[in-house]
């Protein structure tokens, strides 16, 4: 998954030239700058290695969340669909706009389950937003053509999935707008970052805009430009666009170590016939940040996160059923509408509505899948011990509840 456990010498030298000029800012001082643009280029590179037409920095992958769907025109009285299973950044956006987050069941694709989708429309839905979660994808097929049938917009929340792809085309880049998010523990990081992409000029100019005053950018001189709308502050700095450069230039390395160390570590637990994964509607264009597997049961599920949790092991395998960031049956704060500042009472109500529902079906997945986190630092031989060790656990609590049956 993360592009920090390789930090080098790249990363120290694109941020040097910024620390140079002192030109910490990513628009104007012209002349002080002396030419280092560390943002422009880091966007001219995104465009050029995932395809996209326009890219604009955020200072986050929420912000880019939130600018995109303010670029969209989503907010008082939309309905966005989105998954039960994501980080909670997803559904924070929306409500960031003011719209309504309408959670849906998960498939085996750990992603939304297309006719949960279908069943979730209503005349005040406006958009789809597939989470791309733990580095594989969506069922975009199935997606965009809801989409099309029902006339809503498709928003591609990439940030766990910074170089997979969906039939050759890179995920982020096939909706109306995506995201990916560089913060620290992404595939590609900027310490803290993210970025809308599009293909759409008039999404491009106004998330331009929008994370930046509503700054029209269009004068040489930064006072003089002109506001068509309010924005906000979702700037990225040069210092971690910096970042950013040098690890966009790194990536195909990041990618091409995941993909190894996935694939020795997967072909480990396939040997168990008990062990099934996390279906990838196509498999050529996994990220591989992840490995998710699933055990036939909830029980046995947690009886290997024990064992493991007990032999040490368990650091780097993530069970998001019992995760407080991830999945919705620990969203206590969501279910209960907790924010800091007053929601409009019929906004919180639906929210809360949304959030109380049954998530039978997204339990059933959950309940029995585990993530295992691919670090880029492994050796084989450390994969090999990490396989073994995996294995043996979860034979051991198979074999246990032969017995015991
Ligand atoms: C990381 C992440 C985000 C948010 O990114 P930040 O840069 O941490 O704000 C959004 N969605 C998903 C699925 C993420 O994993």
């Amino acid at each position: 998954m993360p592009g920090y456990e390789l930090w080098s010498d790249k990363e120290r030298k694109e941020v040097n030239d910024v620390l140079e000029t002192g030109i910490l800012m990513r628009y104007g001082f012209d002349g002080p700058r002396k030419g280092i643009w560390k943002s422009k280029e880091l966007e001219a590179a995104i465009c050029n290695t995932f395809g996209c037409a326009y890219a604009q920095l955020t200072s986050s992958g929420t912000a880019a969340l939130t600018t995109a769907m303010s670029a969209l025109g989503i907010g008082y009285g939309d309905e966005v669909i989105t998954p039960s299973f994501t980080f909670v950044a997803s559904f924070e956006a929306v409500l960031s706009v003011g719209a309504v987050p309408v959670l849906v069941d998960v498939d085996d694709t750990l992603t939304l389950d297309p006719e949960a989708v279908r069943r979730a429309i209503t005349p005040k839905t406006k958009a789809i937003m597939p989470v791309h979660m733990c580095g594989s994808m969506a069922d975009l097929d199935a997606l965009k053509a809801i989409c099309a049938e029902h006339h809503l917009i498709l928003l591609e929340d990439a940030c766990q999935s910074i170089g997979g792809t969906y039939k050759g085309k890179a995920l982020g880049t096939i909706g109306d707008a995506g995201t990916f998010s560089f913060d620290f523990v992404k595939t590609m990081t900027c310490a803290e970052g993210g970025v809308v992409m599009t293909n759409r000029e008039d999404i491009f100019i106004k998330s331009d805009g929008y994370t930046d005053h509503g700054h029209d950018h269009k004068g040489v001189d930064r006072g003089a430009d002109l506001h068509p709308f309010i924005g906000y502050n979702y700037r990225i700095s040069e210092l971690h666009a910096a970042v950013g450069l040098a690890q966009i230039q790194r990536l195909n390395e990041f990618l091409t170590l995941q993909k190894k160390n996935h694939g020795l570590l997967k072909n480990m637990l396939a040997a168990i016939p008990e062990i099934s994964f996390r279906r990838v509607p196509d498999p050529a264009g996994d990220s591989c940040s992840f490995i998710s597997w699933f055990l036939p049961t909830e029980e046995l599920t947690r009886a290997v996160v024990m064992e493991m949790k007990a032999q040490g092991i368990l650091p780097g395998n993530f069970y998001w059923y019992d995760n407080n960031w991830h999945y919705i049956r620990k969203w206590d704060h969501l279910k209960t509408g907790e924010t800091l500042n007053a929601l409009h009472p019929e906004l919180k109500a639906r929210v809360m509505q949304e959030a109380n529902k049954d998530f039978a079906a997204s339990d059933t997945i959950m309940s029995r899948c585990i993530s295992t986190a691919i670090s880029l630092l492994w050796s084989e031989e450390q994969i090999r011990e990490k396989g073994e060790k995996m294995v043996g656990v979860v034979k051991k609590v198979l074999s246990e509840q032969a017995v015991a049956r």
